[in-house]
């Protein structure tokens, strides 16, 4: 597998760790757990984002491009991300932002990933729950052209084959971990929501026949949906790769939906209980509206035996941790006197 056939732009601190995580391990009493650390890919605090905008700002700056325009949630770690990665490139940037949790207290609304939007020297505009944001993006990039700018359109997540990209490389770089220290890995599990980042793992772990079942604890989407919605990425990306896409199989996208509560960034319990256990267990953050539903769908599995005793899994941390000052009541919290 030869990625460098594809422009990339290299501001991603490569490669992540990948840790074990012993304490937690113990306290389960399941399978051995590891944490591949893409909280720490560096770009304004990391998170999986920062692997994808490798190759589409590559593919911006390709196609002469001098602005960039996504969109995501109020608290959007992928807009966060991009905002950085213009600021870098000296590309002017336009988020979108859908008030898809309703939420309107001041933590949500102006602080932590909208306070860095607007730091890295984004403009920021809001629209209502459930439009249609690429519309939206369709119209403020006319808007623009208009203007004599030359937008370039990221996706929600960055989720297209160019983005997926950055996942197939950390497929590659995951397989290449796991041998210089003989570890097996028998499954790899990550929170799922644009798919771009399963997408990419799929077909990274499947071009290198690497044998690592890929499993996406969805955020948003019912499994039907997301796999769906996976696979076709999937599909899509080895194509623009050259990979045969029928080698992409329904049965190597799995998702499960079972963690989403009420939905996309509402609190949920067990959320709480992931995020407060990695955070007291392992010194780690977790965030509430990704990677703490992840890691929660993956302590509910052990604890009904879905994994064997000596088997090594490995959970992608994908970042996000600045949203928790976004949720300050959410986590019962013992105070000072
Ligand atoms: C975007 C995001 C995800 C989900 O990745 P997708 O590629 O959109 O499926 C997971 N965790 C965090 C922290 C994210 O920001």
């Amino acid at each position: 597998m030869h990625l460098s056939r594809f422009p990339r732009l290299h501001f991603a601190h490569l490669p992540t760790p990948l840790e074990p995580m012993p304490r937690i391990s113990e306290h389960l009493g399941g399978p051995n757990l590891w944490i591949k650390r893409d909280d720490c890919t560096g770009l304004s605090s990391g998170g999986n984002k920062t692997r994808k905008l490798e190759f589409l700002m590559a593919d911006a700056v390709e196609r002469g491009a001098d602005t960039i325009i996504t969109q995501g949630a109020t608290q959007s770690n992928h807009a966060r991300q991009t905002c950085a990665a213009a600021a870098r490139l000296g590309h002017e940037c336009h988020i979108l932002l859908e008030d898809r949790t309703g939420y309107h207290d001041e933590a949500y609304a102006y602080n932590d990933n909208v306070l860095l939007d607007q730091l890295h020297g984004a403009s920021i505009s809001v629209r209502p729950a459930d439009s249609d944001m690429n519309a939206e993006m369709e119209q403020l990039a006319q808007k623009l052209r208009d203007d004599g700018k030359k937008p370039y359109l990221i996706p929600g997540g960055g989720s297209n084959e160019i983005g997926a990209l950055g996942y197939v490389n950390a497929a590659l770089e995951t397989t290449v971990q796991a041998n210089e220290r003989s570890l097996r890995i028998d499954h790899f599990v990550h929170a799922t929501g644009s798919a771009g980042t399963q997408a990419g793992l799929v077909v990274g772990f499947e071009a290198m026949n690497s044998k690592i079942p890929v499993y996406g604890i969805s955020v948003r989407a019912a499994k039907e949906k997301q796999e769906a919605n996976v696979h076709g990425l999937a599909q899509r990306t080895a194509d623009f790769m050259d990979i045969n896409p029928d080698l992409i199989t329904a049965e190597k996208i799995v998702a499960n939906s079972d963690y989403v509560g009420d939905g996309y960034g509402l609190p949920t319990a067990s959320m709480v209980e992931a995020v407060t256990m990695l955070a007291q267990y392992e010194g780690i953050l977790l965030d509430p509206v990704y990677s703490g539903k992840g890691f929660a769908g993956l302590i509910d599995l052990i604890r009904k035996g879905h994994f064997n005793k000596g088997e090594n899994v490995v959970f992608l941390h994908t970042g996000g941790s600045v949203s928790l000052f976004a949720y300050p009541k959410v986590f019962d919290l013992p105070g000072y006197v």
